[in-house]
């Protein structure tokens, strides 16, 4: 058996998705900048992709600019933030994916931008009050607050009605990389005044290589790519006709299944989270795995002598795919920050994440258990 447990990594293409680009690729292969009838036809179908992307966030074409990916998002909003709209500092939280954390380390060193990082408990919960505080100590339009949606690596999600009164209130901008949630949970940036958002198609199982910025139109940022007219003067280069394509579909297709794959995955992920307290003794989960997390993620926390990267390497050979956290750290041998901020609870011990897709079967969950009971006895024997 071999069992994919990875998807806050990437998610595997859906078929239907892979038959639409098929179908640009094939046939729609003009230039959307060319103004004959092939470049006209790319350009239609790009601006056809847009307004339903759109259509599912609640907010107008115009603010959504394709990208190549989150990682560009993020960057092009924490960098219009600073560059464009006059941002001197940055809050955000020790927890964000680097795509943030490292922009925002980026900004500082080139633009001076003051980086505040807002508390967290033990559990990686936002402490409200404390960003609160921190925005009331400098109010005003200086300000970009970069919290995300849903941890990549333990799930926690932030409220992002929450937070938006907060911005509202101190009169700061709001980012947030909603990458892990797009096309799991309903999303409307314009009902919690969310000034940018950023996605990935393939964490909703479409293709990688593509994901968007929506930037509230009551914004106005300069490109981070310079070159010809795309995106409106955004983001100069060919565009992805396929990718945005592809990515379009994914999002109708998730919003559609939306409700249906999500009890699906709960039911999964309890019936994990069952077998390992009762097979694992001292098995804990990280984060706020029974409050207000993210279904997908389930990062599991064994005790010593367990040696996490043995795990990971053992459940790959008998054939489970998991992760010791966000794969763009995967390999790099400093370990999980996120895990890392969490600090005493979880220090000291090996942890592994799950995370589930809507094809995964109960059958494949009882697997892992199996797999990962056996060896977590053979490390103690
Ligand atoms: N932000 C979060 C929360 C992510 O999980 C990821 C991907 O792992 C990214 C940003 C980066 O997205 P991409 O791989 O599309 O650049």
């Amino acid at each position: 058996m071999r069992v994919y447990l990875d998807h806050a990594a990437t998610t595997p293409l859906r078929p239907e998705v892979a038959d639409a680009m098929l179908e640009v690729l094939r046939n729609d292969f003009g230039n959307p900048s060319s103004i004959h009838w092939h470049g006209r036809r790319a350009k239609t179908i790009i601006e056809g992709a847009r307004k339903k992307i759109a259509q599912h966030l609640g907010v107008t074409p115009g603010e959504i600019f394709f990208t190549s990916g989150g990682t560009e998002a993020d960057n092009l909003a924490l960098l219009g933030a600073v560059r464009d709209l006059g941002c001197t500092r940055i809050i955000t939280s020790a927890l964000e994916h680097h795509a943030v954390i490292h922009t925002a380390e980026y900004l500082q060193k080139q633009y001076g931008t003051i980086i505040e990082w807002v508390n967290h408990d033990e559990l990686g919960r936002i402490n409200y009050e404390h960003l609160d505080q921190l925005l009331a100590a400098a109010p005003g339009k200086n300000t970009l607050v970069s919290l995300m949606h849903a941890n990549n690596e333990i799930g926690n999600m932030t409220s992002l009605s929450t937070v938006g009164k907060l911005c509202r209130e101190h009169g700061a901008y709001f980012h947030s990389d909603t990458v892990q949630t797009i096309g799991h949970w309903p999303l409307f940036p314009k009902h919690n005044r969310i000034h940018f958002i950023a996605a990935s198609a393939h964490k909703f199982n479409g293709p990688k290589g593509i994901g968007l910025l929506f930037i509230d139109n009551s914004v106005q940022v300069k490109p981070m790519l310079h070159g010809g007219a795309q995106e409106r003067n955004m983001r100069g280069g060919t565009e992805n006709v396929a990718g945005i394509v592809g990515m379009a579909k994914a999002l109708e297709i998730a919003m559609a299944e939306m409700d249906t794959a999500k009890q699906h995955i709960i039911s999964l992920r309890n019936h994990m989270i069952d077998r390992l307290v009762k097979e694992l003794p001292g098995v804990m989960f990280i984060g706020d795995h029974l409050g207000k997390t993210n279904y997908i993620p389930l990062n599991v926390s064994l005790p010593k002598p367990v040696d996490g990267e043995m795990v990971l390497f053992n459940l790959d050979i008998a054939g489970v795919s998991a992760s010791g956290g966000s794969a763009c750290s995967s390999g790099s041998q400093v370990g999980s920050h996120v895990v890392k901020a969490l600090g005493s609870l979880v220090k000291d011990r090996a942890n592994v994440r799950f995370s589930f897709g809507a094809s995964n079967t109960l059958e494949e969950i009882d697997f892992t258990v199996d797999t990962l009971a056996g060896l977590v006895a053979k490390a103690k024997a």
